[in-house]
């Protein structure tokens, strides 16, 4: 099933990511955990790949587990900064030949140690290049784009974050995720930004539950994102309570989503990081509104 048909219903429908092993000792916990989440029966799962090669050869094998034992329909994630037109291609052909049709193009994060190389005679610069390739290697493809309420942090300003991302759009990006935001408010000054930049495809919001303390650093310093008073006042009064600080982050998350439904949005991914746990609780917290 294409993820932008999945889009089109008109009630609350959530969708879960989660992410493959580092290491083959960890396949099977992960697998379990990815299959838990599956049970929950989301509107689709997606499944990240390591950028550079890290964690990347399991995202197509986790995909194609929770599609074939769940039927829950899924989304791969491929990313293109630092590989060779070789690699992609047959990376391409693996998400083709599994039966997976709906890819997320990313360019993924330049590695450290490629960082201010002369990137002009690389196979692949952006992620449109990789949008490029998808759509010629199968027309049938729906794919997704990243994208960024609070501005790409490689961007010099949002009027150039936005002009980029139409790019990718007009390439043939079928829908487009959100980084995580934990200020609906950013989001919806987002929304106005790209309908007004003419970009016209579904937008999906990515959140984000924070449910221990060192995530907090860790996702402000990966996302880059904007950390509420509210929030805030939350990690200082629970932070060092892990229970409390896990139930007040899925709570946080619910009204984030709660709000988002009640202003028109219909659909959230939530970035379960393969957390049963805390996606069966964000489900049952929404269980009339999601009719589940
Ligand atoms: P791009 O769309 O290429 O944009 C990157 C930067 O380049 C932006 O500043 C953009 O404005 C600029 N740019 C784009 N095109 C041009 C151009 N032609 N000329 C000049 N500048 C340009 N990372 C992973 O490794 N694995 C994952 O599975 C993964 N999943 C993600 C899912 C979501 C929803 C999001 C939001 C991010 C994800 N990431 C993942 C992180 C992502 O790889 C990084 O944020 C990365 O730095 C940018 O990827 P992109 O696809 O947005 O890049």
């Amino acid at each position: 099933m294409k993820i932008i048909d999945l889009l089109k219903k008109e009630t609350l429908s959530l969708s879960f990511e989660v992410f493959p092993p580092k290491t083959e000792t960890a396949f099977e916990s992960v697998k379990y955990a990815t299959e838990e989440i599956a049970r929950l029966h989301p509107a689709f799962m997606s499944v990240t790949y390591g950028a550079g090669g890290g964690t990347s050869r399991y995202t197509l094998e986790i995909a194609r587990n929770i599609k074939a034992a769940y039927g829950v329909p899924t989304l791969a994630h491929l990313t293109c900064v630092s590989s060779t037109k070789e690699t992609v291609r047959e990376k391409i052909k693996a998400i083709k030949e599994a039966g997976i049709e709906n890819v997320m193009a990313l360019r993924g994060d330049i590695p450290k140690e490629l960082e201010g190389a002369d990137r002009s005679a690389w196979d692949y610069r952006y992620a449109i290049d990789l949008v490029r390739e998808l759509k010629e290697a199968n027309p049938d493809f729906c794919i997704g784009g990243a994208c960024y309420p609070e501005i790409h942090p490689e961007s010099v300003n949002q009027r150039e974050d936005l002009a980029r991302l139409k790019e990718k759009v007009d390439a043939g990006c079928d829908f487009l995720t959100t980084q995580m935001f934990f200020d609906n408010n950013l989001l919806y000054n987002f929304l106005y930004k790209i309908r007004e930049a003419g970009i016209t495809v579904p937008i999906i919001p990515g959140i984000m539950p924070i449910t221990n303390a060192n995530q907090v650093e860790r996702a402000v310093k990966l996302s880059g994102s904007f950390m509420p008073q509210r929030f805030k006042s939350l990690v200082d009064k629970f932070g060092s309570a892990p229970d409390a600080m896990k139930q007040a982050g899925i709570a946080y998350a619910t009204d984030q989503i709660i709000d988002l439904y009640a202003n028109g949005i219909t659909n959230v991914h939530v970035y379960s990081m393969n957390k049963p746990d805390v996606a069966e609780k964000i489900q049952a917290n929404l269980s009339d509104i999601l009719g589940k």
